[in-house]
């Protein structure tokens, strides 16, 4: 039998191993770099636990729970301190909360937005007014920007959409499509005009009842959540540290080049970027490979840096800061991490944890990113103390972005590869970016290879 072959060992490819080797399917997994886990990676630096990748995971998303409790780790979960939960957002070079009872940029509750310094008179009128509001483009895919503007202003793109998708999707909200990225919002301005009136309509039938925190974690760091993944398919892998460089079509199957040999198989899952899908399969389809090329990217860089708490002056209490498009000067948003989890800072110490859009700044060195993120915190926070340590991940083209049409790319991309049996394409190209979505996308991949292998054996591919 040829072993079911995945490439890449980041969360969505260790999902969909961890779902064969459940099933008890042996597969080999072709990662390039030397550990697994992809853009998933925790450190210990000076007793602080250091997430140069995602720090978390959105709990109203079951799929990442889910794999956790199911490999015994439901005791090592913890939640954001929500009650400390403040964000602010720099506006003319002050820090200003947002206010409370925001959904993204929708308003549930009046006072709140009625009393922020985040917001002028005018946008709070506007705000308030949206509740009539009805759009000429009601459901209809655009730029989250467009869409936001139409019901609360361009302030609310501004100093709310903009900041918050940036910090999310490392996005631009002109670029990102509101189909794709904010599906429920446009479901409500199809179904109601307004999003306020909507929002709160669904409130009151008991939609968006949460009774946990916003984000859980593991107290040891997502990097924990790797190594477990990677102990527990342990007896079905074979696990290449190589570069796949192309797929070609052999017979009733694949073949994969991967460090000048070829491995074949009946099912191949490509778990890394479209880019890098797109780069894999050129020589067995274009059409296909072109689909996955409009696929944007954007980089990510993090700077974390540790401070003896008593170099600093007095920091505000809760969760960062967001720094807005229009206040931008490199630095998009900074995690004050023992304000947001438990467990991560000893008591001495204080962590941030800095966030920059990366595509400009790839290229500097260390020292030329450290320096630019010491201005800003300068500028920002008066934090002009030496810090402990300094830690900077790069993370090239790893965040997808769901620009407009991204709905109608992927199911172009679908199409095409049901002429394909037994190729299979997940990650956080498709159909959601964050933690959650990559393991569920991993999973359902492996799940079709584990059905098509119960009904058919291994079925070849057409010729
Ligand atoms: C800085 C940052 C912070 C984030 N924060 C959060 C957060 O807090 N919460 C959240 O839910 N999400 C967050 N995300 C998003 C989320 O972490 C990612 O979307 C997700 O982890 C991607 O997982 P993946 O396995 O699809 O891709 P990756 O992690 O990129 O893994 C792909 C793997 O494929 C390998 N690979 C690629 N090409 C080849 C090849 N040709 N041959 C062999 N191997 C190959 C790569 O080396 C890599 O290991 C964040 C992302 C970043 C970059």
């Amino acid at each position: 039998m040829r072993r079911v072959i995945i490439v890449g060992g980041g969360i969505t490819g260790l999902s969909a191993a961890y779902e064969l080797a459940r099933a008890g399917l042996p597969f080999t997994l072709v990662e390039r770099s030397p550990r697994l886990g992809g853009v998933i990676q925790t450190e210990r630096i000076h007793g602080c636990l250091v997430e140069t990748g995602p720090d978390s995971f959105l709990a109203e998303k079951p799929w990442a729970l889910e794999l956790i409790r199911e490999l015994g780790l439901a005791d090592q979960v913890i939640g954001s301190n929500d009650h400390e939960r403040v964000t602010y957002v720099l506006k003319r070079g002050r820090l200003r909360p947002l206010p409370d009872g925001l959904m993204m940029m929708v308003p549930t509750r009046l006072w709140p937005v009625a009393t922020s310094s985040l917001l002028s008179l005018r946008t709070k009128v506007r705000m308030a007014t949206e509740w009539f509001h009805r759009s000429r483009r009601a459901g209809q895919d655009r730029p989250v920007a467009d869409f936001v503007a139409e019901h609360y202003g361009r302030e609310a793109v501004d100093y709310l959409a903009e900041p918050l998708l940036a910090g999310v999707y490392g996005g631009d909200p002109s670029r990102l499509g509101v189909a794709a990225v904010l599906p429920r919002f446009l479901e409500l301005e199809r179904r109601y005009g307004s999003l306020t009136r909507g929002l709160l309509a669904l409130r009151r039938k008991g939609a968006f009842r949460r009774l946990g925190p916003l984000f859980q974690t593991l107290r040891d760091g997502m990097g924990r959540l790797i190594e477990t993944l990677a102990q527990s398919i342990d007896r079905w892998a074979e696990i290449l540290q190589a570069e796949a460089k192309t797929v070609e079509r052999i017979g009733g199957g694949y073949r994969l080049r991967v460090d000048g040999e070829w491995l074949e198989t009946a099912h191949l899952l490509l778990a890394c970027p479209a880019w890098e899908a797109a780069r894999l399969l050129r020589n067995l389809d274009v059409e296909l490979a072109t689909l996955l090329e409009t696929i944007p990217y954007t980089s990510s860089i993090t700077v974390s840096l540790g401070y003896v708490k008593s170099v600093l002056p007095r920091m505000p209490r809760g969760f960062g800061f967001l720094v807005p498009g229009r206040e931008r000067r490199g630095l998009v948003a900074c995690t004050w991490v023992s304000g947001k989890f438990a467990y991560r800072v000893p008591p001495e110490m204080f962590l941030m944890r800095c966030f920059l859009g990366g595509d400009g700044l790839l290229e500097s060195d260390e020292g030329e990113i450290t320096a630019l993120v010491r201005e800003e915190l300068a500028r920002i926070l008066n934090v002009n103390a030496e810090p402990s340590f300094v830690r900077v991940a790069r993370w090239p083209r790893s965040m997808a972005q769901y620009t407009v049409g991204h709905r109608d790319r992927v199911r172009a991309v679908r199409d095409r590869l049901a002429l394909w049996p037994g190729l299979l394409l997940a990650g956080n190209a498709y159909e959601g970016i964050g933690v959650p979505d990559c393991v569920r996308s991993g999973r359902e991949a492996a799940l079709q290879i584990v059905a098509r292998q119960d009904s058919h054996g291994f079925r070849p591919a057409p010729e």
